[in-house]
């Protein structure tokens, strides 16, 4: 029987947008959501409305797909081991277990010869933080190992803010040094067994720690691209990859990388590729799982991506006047909430 039946676990934007490339392809899309109201509730084929934990409904889940892929890292790993027994998940379960954990991320980008992230240290306890705070001249942020996204779980270090501290539960966080970083990059990668591409790096601009702009092309020199590409490309070799792996890096100024993040599904930073190439992120992860073979992308027109969080999302009616708007269908504002993006083209050689 022909495998045409695509599992994705969770359901926000990227989980719509992956509906959306399956249907253009002829592929059947079904959502797992831990809430009632999700992004890609109009858009898939069929939804279960689950906690991940209940594994009776993970049961009927993994019954009516031919193959999975997650939409966000914050899953529980059992999970998928669970799902792995029977089918195939797109990346695996090792990529997954790895990008979830800013931990196991950063040990395993520093065993990568010439792979590094910014320092860090895992303080024990009260005292041991204040240790390690002064050693990163108090110049430091203490991060969640796990379920952080956009700024949360993240806490700027001051020496006057130690105190707050005091009853900590150190044990899920690890104290991670402040870069004076010039630029922020980031570069996805899809990998099928037949053939390897990578979207074109594109510059990101974040404030507060949630991405609010990412732009094509990114202003960076050949040097720094191309070593930017090799590794990656040297990132998915050793982790394995198949399907997509989105790549964040610092670039320091005196042009030295730091990976900052690795993300194992589309990423906010490839919204662009819907507008600006031949084929999107999406529409190649569908590839690499359900036809074996890559679209090396071929980009159109310069691209700016812009979020709307919270309350930006009120201007959504009037930026459709000019640009190219998509909504997310949040049933709510939330401050910091990705509600949804504007795109800007321009042309190649202008
Ligand atoms: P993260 O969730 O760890 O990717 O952090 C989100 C954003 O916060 C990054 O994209 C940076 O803009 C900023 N940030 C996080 N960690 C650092 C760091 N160690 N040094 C400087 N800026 C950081």
């Amino acid at each position: 029987m022909k495998k045409n039946r695509l599992g994705i676990i969770g359901g926000g934007q990227l989980g719509m947008f992956t509906c959306i490339a399956a249907k253009k392809k002829g592929i059947k899309s079904i959502i797992l959501s831990e809430t009632e109201e999700f992004s890609a509730k109009n858009f898939c084929d069929r939804f279960f409305i689950s906690d991940f934990k209940n594994f009776n409904n993970i049961d009927k889940f993994i019954d009516s797909a031919d193959y999975f892929t997650i939409e966000t890292e914050n899953v529980p790993i059992s999970i998928i081991h669970y799902i792995e027994k029977k089918k195939k998940v797109f990346p695996c379960s090792k990529v997954i277990e790895i990008a979830q954990n800013r931990l196991k991320e950063k040990k395993f980008l520093n065993s990568i010869s010439g792979i590094n992230t910014t320092e860090y240290l895992q303080p024990k306890n009260f005292e041991d933080f204040k240790y390690a705070s002064k050693n990163f001249n108090y110049n430091c942020i203490l991060k969640s190992k796990e379920l952080g996204y956009d700024g949360k779980g993240q806490y700027k270090i001051s020496k006057n803010n130690l105190d707050i501290f005091k009853e900590f539960n150190f044990d899920k966080f690890i104290l991670e040094k402040i870069v004076d970083f010039k630029k922020e990059i980031s570069i996805i990668l899809i990998k099928s067994n037949a053939n390897a591409i990578n979207y074109p790096i594109v510059e990101n601009i974040h404030k507060e720690s949630i991405l609010r702009e990412s732009f094509y092309p990114a202003k960076i020199n050949k040097k720094i691209k191309s070593e930017a590409i090799s590794k990656s490309f040297e990132i998915a070799n050793q982790i394995s990859l198949n399907g997509v792996l989105a790549i964040e890096m610092f670039i320091l100024k005196n042009g030295q990388i730091l990976i900052n993040e690795l993300a194992p599904r589309p990423h906010n930073s490839g919204h662009w590729s819907m507008d600006a190439c031949n084929e999107s992120q999406y529409d190649n992860l569908i590839n690499s799982i359900f036809f074996n073979n890559l679209t090396p992308p071929k980009v159109i027109a310069k691209c700016r991506m812009i979020n709307l969080i919270g309350n930006d999302y009120k201007k959504i009616e009037s930026l459709k006047k000019k640009y190219r708007c998509y909504d997310y269908y949040k049933k709510e504002i939330r401050d910091s909430r990705k509600m949804g993006h504007y795109i800007i083209l321009d042309q190649l050689n202008s």
